[in-house]
């Protein structure tokens, strides 16, 4: 997938335990400590940037530019707004650009908080799509990217492979967006109440369909406007489609999948449902609900 000429969103922030710097409050709250308590200067700008920082997973800061897998969580949101700008446009609405969250360890959402474990989602009570940094490095290696391309040092090559998956699956969640600002996902809450469990979940399931369909009509889209597939690119998106879901993501986090949550062969209608917005490029087809 090619990605690195194009710019990235504004609406990526970084969080959790690897905090890198403190920036200028660090620095003020340094230069206080120095020049009012005589704190040897070093340890003085250390401290001052460690409180600024803070421990826990709330406090934020702009992604990091050598961070690649950062900078390319960046660049697929960005090509989200613009793909999803012009559908809302061409449909007379105005599109609401969702959040991203980059979290290390632990974060604290509007829906509770999270860890790597919970896999990437998408709350609609803050309209973030939350993302754990280990998530990029776990996708290459369940596509079975070989190590030794990983530990190359080639910087060609490095995480090369596996990066369509990972956009798909930044995709699927701006897809959730997609669903809150249509008013889809709330119908699907209301409805749930009414309904018994078992057939709850088989709504839930055509919701998370039709996510996999709006990521594939972005991908249909965004190659209209950028071409930016690869050679594989598709194939390597089914694959994920196939293993990366929220059923995986429920057994990530601990709750149990029983087989009425999810029909057998959701990873076959992923693969299609995906594959129906691929080819059409219109959320017009992606009705999974009738
Ligand atoms: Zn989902």
């Amino acid at each position: 997938m090619k990605w690195q000429d194009r710019r990235g969103s504004s609406n990526v922030r970084m969080s959790g335990g690897k905090v890198v710097g403190g920036g200028i409050g660090g620095i003020i709250i340094g230069l206080i400590l120095w020049l009012v308590f005589d704190v040897n200067p070093m340890t003085a700008m250390q401290t001052g940037q460690s409180i600024t920082a803070g421990g826990g997973g709330n406090t934020t800061q702009p992604i990091d530019e050598n961070d690649r897998d950062a900078q390319f969580a960046s660049v697929v949101l960005a090509d989200t707004e613009a793909v999803w700008g012009q559908i809302f446009q061409e449909d007379g609405r105005v599109y609401e650009e969702p959040q991203m969250r980059l979290f290390n360890g632990t974060v604290n959402s509007a829906c509770g908080s999270a860890t790597a474990a919970t896999g990437p989602f998408y709350c609609p009570a803050d309209r973030t799509v939350y993302l754990d940094t280990s998530f990029f490095q776990e996708m290459r290696q369940n596509l079975g990217i070989s190590g030794d391309i990983q530990g190359s040092g080639d910087a060609q090559n490095q995480g090369k492979a596996g990066d369509f998956a990972q956009a798909y699956v930044i995709a699927h969640e701006v897809g959730h967006h997609v669903q809150t600002l249509l008013g889809i996902s709330q119908k699907v809450n209301q409805a749930r109440q009414r309904l018994s469990t078992a057939q709850g979940n088989q709504l839930s399931v055509r919701q998370e369909l039709q996510a996999d369909c709006f990521a594939g009509v972005w991908t249909n889209r965004n190659q209209q406007r950028v071409q930016f597939l690869e050679e594989g690119d598709i194939q390597e998106a089914i694959n994920a489609a196939g293993q990366i879901g929220d059923d995986r993501l429920a057994k990530a986090s601990g709750r149990a999948v029983v087989p009425d949550n999810f029909t057998h062969g959701t990873s076959q209608q992923r693969v299609e449902w995906f594959t129906r917005g691929l080819k059409s490029g219109k959320i017009e087809a992606c009705d999974t609900f009738s």
